[in-house]
């Protein structure tokens, strides 16, 4: 096994290439030309700084519906909640700390190269979005690691106000939970627009099921698995942002899994009792960028996540009644103690 990503330091890194404060300037992804451009239904749109993407509730044969960001996203705009699909705007902000292989962005276009970035402002972005034509009422910041550049949500939710936008929009970002720079980066007043804000959702990512998975995926510390659940457990304790959650089961190995599924299970209840039903598995799929970097471990990884997957349904069946499992997930109630 190579040598893991040395995270702290390379996130410091990933974010001087990413943001400049004083000019309040961001690096966004440029699509054009890339790999991952030839995995879209349609060509980017803001001369190549954004894309719509389909969100599709449907997912594989034994995987579970995915309602994000449809249903917190439709409860907002007070559009209907069992939607199939709804579109959105999507940036990517050009820089990641990890580099998990199944990542369907190049990674080109995760190491801050102005080849295929620019510095842009989030009134640029929002000035370019408010110009095309039908677009979606979602945003959606993605990666990259936006929260390698917490500002960028409140950043963008000022642009939205200043536009006339704020309340017609919902606005969806990503987190790696890689860092803790949330917590080192944004002003108060920043956390204050994030919080509670009807308009406003954030998802976190697991990134497998136990630390050897997460190293696995991302080719990072082992450690930072633990890490990942500290993290979202302090924007659980500390925070009002509605909050939700990805996990990916790939591993190399299947050997212990039948213990280690549910004890990531018990886990995110030690986090929260709720938090499993606000969490979705996501079935890893061969998108164009992933194909070069397939191999034998890998390939098998895509038959253990299908093993994996039967354990959570399994798991979710034995801790949740019926009707608990069929609530809205933007409905699950978190911090039910506070
Ligand atoms: S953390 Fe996300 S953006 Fe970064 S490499 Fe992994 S999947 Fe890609």
């Amino acid at each position: 096994m190579s040598v893991p990503i040395k995270t702290a330091e390379f996130s410091v890194t990933m974010r001087e290439r990413g943001i400049n404060v004083d000019a309040e300037r961001l690096r966004i992804t440029n699509f054009s030309g890339s790999g991952q451009e030839e995995d879209f239904t349609e060509p980017s749109n803001c001369r190549g700084f954004g894309r719509v993407r389909h969100f599709r509730r449907q997912t594989s044969e034994g995987w579970p519906e995915n309602p994000l960001p449809i249903d917190p996203a439709a409860q907002a705009l007070g559009m209907d909640l069992q939607a199939e699909t709804l579109n959105a705007q999507v940036f990517q902000n050009a820089v990641c700390n990890w580099r998990c292989w199944y990542c369907f962005v190049d990674f080109d276009l995760l190491s801050g190269s102005s080849e295929h970035s620019e510095m842009l402002t989030p009134a640029e972005l929002v000035a370019m979005y408010a110009e095309e034509d039908g677009r979606p009422p979602i945003i959606d910041l993605s990666g990259g690691q936006p929260d390698l550049i917490p500002e960028w949500a409140p950043w963008m939710i000022r642009a939205l106000e200043e536009r006339g936008l704020r309340d017609k929009v919902y606005l969806w970002s990503d987190d790696n939970l890689s860092n803790d720079y949330f917590w080192r980066y944004l002003t108060a007043e920043d956390r204050t627009i994030l919080d509670s804000n009807p308009m406003y959702g954030k998802v976190c990512c697991f990134k497998g099921f136990d630390d050897h998975s997460f190293a696995f995926n991302t080719a990072a510390e082992p450690e930072l698995f633990t890490q990942q659940l500290s993290l979202m457990g302090r924007l659980l304790s500390q925070t009002e942002i509605d909050l939700y959650a990805y996990a990916t089961f790939t591993s190399d190995m299947s050997e212990g899994l039948g213990v280690a599924l549910p004890a990531f299970v018990d886990r995110l209840q030690e986090l929260d009792a709720n938090l499993p039903l606000r969490t979705i598995p996501l079935e890893v799929a061969t998108f164009t960028p992933v194909v070069s970097r397939m191999n034998e471990d890998r390939e098998r990884a895509l038959s253990i996540q299908q093993e994996a997957i039967a354990m959570w349904n399994e798991e979710l069946r034995r801790r949740f009644s019926d009707s608990e499992r069929s609530t809205p997930i933007c409905d699950v109630r978190l911090r039910s103690g506070r």
